[in-house]
């Protein structure tokens, strides 16, 4: 059974795939990339938009996925939040992005703050449409420490640790990230999904 991410964010494709190893591909390898405007005011409904709007385009018996993550920080009143990839602008990059977070955060005159980063995963096929979520809680700090993982990485410290996740083992993110947390809710979802096909 293959699964078609709705995504072409290099960092997510990265991180999905290695969830759940061959059964994954990003849409852009069957249909050409296409812009979806992403109108939800929550997580969840950004991911559902992404994974009906890939859905659509394909064949009726596809399983698409779809992920809208991003950070927030209470101290800012939850910024950047469902913004997250559009923090420092339309066209940002996330080094722009990053880099818009930690000005925020030296403005507040603030070295270090509780954050979180949330994922909804959201997924359509031809039994329904479902959405789960995954938290992952630290801080953020002012500066950015190493250069692994992607986005807002460098600046993150995971609760219980010294360093960023730019700076940890990859595996250790992928223990215990939102995105990680959120995978594991929909396999029981894709098992069902699996057997009732089978
Ligand atoms: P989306 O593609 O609209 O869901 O935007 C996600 C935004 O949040 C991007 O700016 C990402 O860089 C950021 N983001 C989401 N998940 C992570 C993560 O695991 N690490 C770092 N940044 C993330």
């Amino acid at each position: 059974m293959q699964i078609v991410l709705a995504t072409s964010n290099k960092g997510k494709v990265k991180e999905i795939s290695e969830f759940f190893g061959e059964f994954v591909i990003p849409y852009t390898d069957i249909i050409d990339a296409f812009d979806i405007e992403e109108h939800g005011d929550t997580f969840g409904a950004n991911a559902l938009i992404k994974a009906k709007a890939v859905y659509e385009k394909l064949p009726k018996n596809s399983i698409v996925i779809a992920d809208d993550s991003g950070i927030s920080v209470p101290m800012l009143g939850g910024e950047p939040g469902i913004y997250s990839a559009r923090y420092a602008g339309v066209y940002a990059s996330d080094k722009d992005n990053l880099n818009k977070l930690i000005s925020e955060l030296k403005k507040a005159d603030v070295k270090k703050t509780s954050a979180f980063y949330t994922a909804a995963i959201a997924l359509v096929c031809l039994e329904g449409e479902f959405v789960v979520h995954g938290w992952m809680h630290g801080d953020v700090i002012d500066e950015t420490r190493g250069n692994g993982g992607f986005g807002y990485d460098p600046m993150f410290i995971p609760e219980g640790y010294e360093q960023t996740l730019g700076e940890l083992p990859k595996d250790i993110k992928s223990d215990f990230s939102h995105r990680t947390k959120a995978l594991k809710q929909m396999m029981p979802i894709i098992e069902m999904i699996k057997r009732g096909r089978i």
